[in-house]
């Protein structure tokens, strides 16, 4: 990462097990020692509702304290909620994407209860790494309510759908939520939560700004939905500066569906084209998913969902035509987040793989 400025990370994949765990404690939280099908309840996942849990799930959940105090369980639980000791030894454990991307579901529960605390330890983090400026993804867009037959129409497209079906679903979605009173107080409330979380953060020497995002493994209606409602609060706040799109792009649904979420991104960017796009594309290598999944998923996110910046982008070799993609994208100007430690981490590319050299 060039030193000063950190174009975007994952809130909730920056703050530590070890603080996740803290605030387990402070809210009274408890985590479960094992897992008990009859129980609905599995190890390692943290319990909010610990009031309403009958006595036998109350056993097997455990506090902070508990756990500290059992060095081994407290030393596997940093394994399941991180990538902590992933390649140092050996030990059971899912591929690297999947156990990456699994750790966001441990610490889920209590990532979003401390926001102010998390951005006070980041921006000290960041000060002392000599990093003046961060953007953020912090929380997907919310989804919003319509009618069924809305939800239905757009759940029928798909990325081969025609563009007249896919504009004429999108814009009935589109005129049903534009100025609906619920939909907007939703919207609203979300921007006051993000600029919330920001309070007496930034200062004269940091600077700390917000992307918004949907997640990618949704339905299209909710992947819909959670976009509108993006690049509305981006519209509404100076303190959010874009929209992305997450989650593991080599999932069944993110393949399928890329071609129709980059449509539904040139949708809402042709009615909000102040609205800049940074997006998670060619987060792939070649073995991970079929070769003609490699080709395609940069320059749509350029040329048909109009990003100005690309996270990752490290299939870019196997894209269609990729040299005249490269004289394109330095011809608009686009930035390419090169992630080096996460390529490395989750997709194994490293050293001379890895497209930046
Ligand atoms: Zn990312």
């Amino acid at each position: 990462m060039p030193k000063g400025g950190d174009l975007h990370h994952h809130y909730s994949g920056s703050i530590y097990a070890e603080t996740y765990l803290n605030w387990v404690g402070t809210h009274n939280y408890c985590v479960y020692r094992e897992d008990n099908a009859a129980l609905n309840i599995q190890k390692y996942r943290i319990e909010s509702k610990v009031s309403e849990l009958s006595s036998a799930a109350k056993a097997l959940c455990i506090t902070a304290d508990a756990i500290r105090s059992d060095n081994g369980f407290y030393r596997e639980l940093l394994k399941r909620w991180s990538d902590i000791d992933y390649f140092n030894h050996y030990h059971e454990q899912p591929p690297p994407d999947q156990q990456f991307f699994d750790t966001f579901g441990y610490f889920d529960p209590v990532a979003d209860s401390n926001y102010n605390e998390g951005f006070l330890w980041l921006k000290n983090t960041a000060i002392s790494e000599n990093v003046q400026y961060i953007e953020t993804i912090l929380k997907n867009g919310p989804n919003l309510v319509v009618a069924d037959e809305l939800n239905v129409m757009l759940d029928a497209l798909t990325s081969k759908s025609a563009d007249y079906e896919i504009d004429r679903a999108l814009t009935a979605y589109f005129n049903a939520v534009v100025n609906d009173t619920h939909a907007n107080l939703t919207i609203n409330n979300y921007v006051k939560m993000i600029e919330t979380s920001a309070d007496g953060i930034n200062d004269a020497n940091f600077t700390l700004r917000f992307q918004t995002y949907v997640f990618r493994g949704d339905s299209p209606s909710r992947v819909f939905s959670s976009l509108f409602s993006s690049f509305s609060a981006t519209m509404r706040s100076d303190l959010i500066v874009g929209v992305n799109i997450v989650g593991a792009e080599n999932g069944i649904v993110s393949m399928r569906d890329y071609t129709l979420h980059m449509k539904m991104f040139r949708f809402l960017k042709q009615r909000f084209p102040l609205v800049k796009l940074a997006m998670h594309a060619g987060e792939l290598v070649l073995g991970l998913v079929p070769p003609e999944g490699l080709q395609f998923h940069i320059r749509e996110a350029i040329e048909i969902a109009g990003a100005s910046r690309i996270g990752h982008g490290i299939d870019i070799f196997y894209e269609h035509n990729s040299y005249e993609l490269l004289q394109k994208m330095k011809q608009l100007n686009i930035v390419v987040e090169a992630v080096v430690s996460s390529n490395e981490f989750i997709l194994g590319i490293k050293n001379g793989a890895h497209p930046m050299l």
